[in-house]
């Protein structure tokens, strides 16, 4: 089930902000708790136009029953990073959607990654079938010399990387499930489903869709879901123009959601060109288009339960 409590400005979204959430009850409950750290696609835009809806590009932080991991290496990850250290936790996932700069361009300044006490295991779905490089080769590639000065073999903490098959299951610590399915994007990536206890989010970027034919892969990953995130880089006016670039429409989002009977859609992946005075507007339209729809922030927290 999905609380959800009012919009206070500079507040979460939903339920309780960070201050009053009881962790030890957290630990205890049903409930999933996310952060958003990054919610822009694309490239970061550290403009002070940006600065209500955020600048950082994809990463969002999970936790659930007592394990908590991270989904996406954007230049978000970066402050999760320093959160996650300052936390005193020392072993987690990252689960990538797929490789493109905007959700890997982070990893490098991932300070836990530095860590001999730290050990992360990073998964990604997208490149194990296509026989390319595997994930821990593409993370090399982007340090190498001279692109950046420190090679990804300076990272101390206990690294393990997986290629795993879009579609596949698999299980993390603390009784939570991930689901996955392949979705439509230009060099492939991946949906995730996280449920914990009989809660679910899912984390749906980047992917296309074909007007007027709900992605069945979607459909499937979602069904029931109490949050859905959801690539929602265009408006319908602008998809047009953008047929093969592999991202969607809020409105979309909200058409699959509200055909999988899913409680609550979270537009992300915001475009660079799209400033706090475009999303706001974006935000009203949405909102009133149907109950379930918010935008997503940086800095913004969840709790699901
Ligand atoms: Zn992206
Ligand atoms: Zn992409």
């Amino acid at each position: 089930m999905c609380h959800w409590g009012p919009v206070r400005e500079g507040e979460s979204r939903c339920v309780r902000s960070t201050e009053c959430v009881d962790r030890k009850r957290l630990h205890e409950s049903m409930a999933i708790r996310l952060k958003f750290w990054g919610v822009r696609g694309s490239i970061a835009c550290a403009t002070p136009q940006h600065m209500k809806y955020g600048g950082n590009t994809s990463c969002i932080e999970v936790e659930a029953g007592d394990y908590r991991f991270v989904m996406d290496a954007g230049t978000g990850i970066r402050p999760f990073g320093n959160a996650f250290l300052q936390s005193g936790t020392k072993c987690s996932h990252l689960l990538l959607t797929h490789t493109h700069w905007d959700h890997i361009n982070g990893f490098p300044f991932f300070v836990p990654a530095y860590n001999p006490e730290c050990a992360i295991h990073i998964m990604a779905g997208h490149l194990k079938s296509r026989g390319d490089e595997g994930i821990q080769d593409i993370l090399s590639t982007q340090m190498h010399n001279p692109m950046f000065p420190v090679p990804l073999e300076a990272m101390q903490a206990k690294l393990r990387f997986e290629d795993f098959d879009a579609g596949d299951s698999f299980s993390l610590p603390s009784d939570i499930t991930v689901k996955t399915a392949a979705l439509n994007h230009p060099n492939g990536a991946t949906g995730y489903r996280i449920e914990h206890d009989g809660s679910s989010i899912c984390y749906i970027t980047d992917t296309e869709h074909v007007p007027g034919q709900m992605d069945e892969n979607i459909l499937g990953l979602i069904e029931g879901a109490d949050l859905v995130i959801y690539d929602s880089t265009y408006t319908e006016e602008e998809f047009p123009a953008k047929v093969g670039w592999g991202h969607s429409t809020w409105n979309e989002g909200m058409r699959l959601c509200q055909a999988a009977g899913v409680k609550r859609h979270a537009i992300f992946h915001h475009d660079p060109e799209h400033d706090d005075a475009f999303m706001d507007k974006l935000a009203v339209e949405a909102e009133a288009a149907w109950e379930g729809n918010f935008v997503s922030r940086e800095g913004m927290e969840l709790i699901i339960e």
